[in-house]
């Protein structure tokens, strides 16, 4: 391990002032102390976020409700009016790791966590993601990969939140220079998508502040995963899903899939295909199908297909039981 200066930054700005000297912003280091650790990240300088004020907060007012960058998973997953009003991203927020883990990792670094390709998290490995110009794993092991990619990197986006806010139509409120700007999930994840050494498409320097969640009439949500393990590990495949519902009717469907592509995957002919019609078993495997259209799946990840249709219908049908 390198040799690193530690701050602790107490105003946005100064963070992001702080982290331009080769530096790396610090919340929980769930992920980045296991990347300097493994010898994939030397940081000159640790930019302690922790203490920034008014980040660590949740707040509902009125059409939108704001969700603090350092808030931690576990008071995230155990709020009582985030459990009523938006299920779907308390369970997301359960669903990561294990407590101990849910215990000190954040809203922000659980959003920028980077990938987990075990080829990337190798120090000796020089694939595409860290600048070489290879991806080992489209011809290895790729269990764990994507069924879609934008380009030669094919490690998907395994943040459960970023699911779960993909289909609450969620804002990424985030410190750029001197302002703030604000991002959808799908342009949190866009360069992921297109570019091979792109976790997300936050710049060194901008500082996720919160998360904005509109308040929909009627909206009920619902968050899935399957894993190998119960505990402690990444889902193999998840499912987040939103919808304004009338008795077995939906509006306004949000289906979405995490773990499959190097965003969350959704696909609009998927959610259309659902609108004003009672839900059945049958029209969410159509819908499913529609979701999954395009998927291309390598040599040892196809199971990943039947498992995402298996999670899209549960998720479905869960939100009009
Ligand atoms: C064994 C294990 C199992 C896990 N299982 C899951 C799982 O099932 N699902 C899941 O989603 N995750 C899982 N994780 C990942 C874990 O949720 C993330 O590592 C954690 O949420 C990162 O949050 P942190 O606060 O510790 O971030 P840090 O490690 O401090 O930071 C992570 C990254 O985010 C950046 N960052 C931190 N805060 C900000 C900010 N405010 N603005 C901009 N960038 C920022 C850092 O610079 C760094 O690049 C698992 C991790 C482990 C170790
Ligand atoms: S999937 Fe991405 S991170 Fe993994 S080996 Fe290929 S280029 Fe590298």
């Amino acid at each position: 391990m390198n040799a690193f200066s530690y701050v602790t930054a107490q105003t946005p700005e100064s963070a992001v002032q702080l982290v331009r000297t080769n530096g790396r912003f610090l919340a929980g280091g769930m992920d980045l102390l296991g990347e300097i650790k493994e010898g994939i990240a030397a940081p000159a300088t640790l930019v302690n976020v922790k203490s920034l004020p008014g980040i660590a907060a949740i707040q509902a007012s009125g059409q939108v409700w704001s969700v603090g960058a350092n808030v931690t998973l576990t008071a995230l997953a155990a709020h009582p009016e985030i459990v009523r009003s938006f299920p779907g991203l308390a369970e997301a927020a359960a669903e990561v790791g294990s407590p101990q883990i849910r215990n000190v990792a954040t809203v922000g670094g659980n959003l920028a966590q980077h990938s987990r390709c075990w080829y990337y998290r190798h120090r000796d490995v020089k694939c595409r993601k860290k600048g070489g110009t290879t991806c080992l794993a489209r011809g290895g092991e790729n269990k764990y990969h994507s069924l879609f990619t934008g380009n030669m990197c094919i490690s998907p986006c395994v943040s459960n939140l970023a699911v779960a806010l993909a289909s609450l139509d969620a804002r990424i409120v985030v410190q750029r220079g001197a302002k703030s700007e604000t991002l959808t999930i799908a342009q949190l994840y866009a360069d992921a998508w297109r570019s091979p050494p792109a976790h997300n498409s936050l710049r060194a320097d901008d500082l996720i502040l919160r998360v904005e969640l509109p308040v929909v009439a009627a909206r009920r949500s619902t968050y899935l995963q399957l894993g190998e393990k119960a505990d402690f590990d990444w889902a193999l495949v998840s499912c987040a899903a939103s919808a304004s519902v009338n008795g077995t009717s939906l509006s306004q469907v949000r289906i979405v899939l995490g773990a499959v592509a190097p965003t969350p995957w959704q696909v609009d002919a998927a959610n259309a295909s659902l609108e004003g019609k009672p839900l059945t078993p049958a029209l969410a495997d159509a819908a499913a199908d529609l979701l999954l259209r395009e998927a291309r799946p390598f040599s040892t990840n196809g199971y990943k297909v039947p498992l995402a249709k298996v999670l899209v219908r549960r998720a479905l049908l869960k939100l009009v039981a």
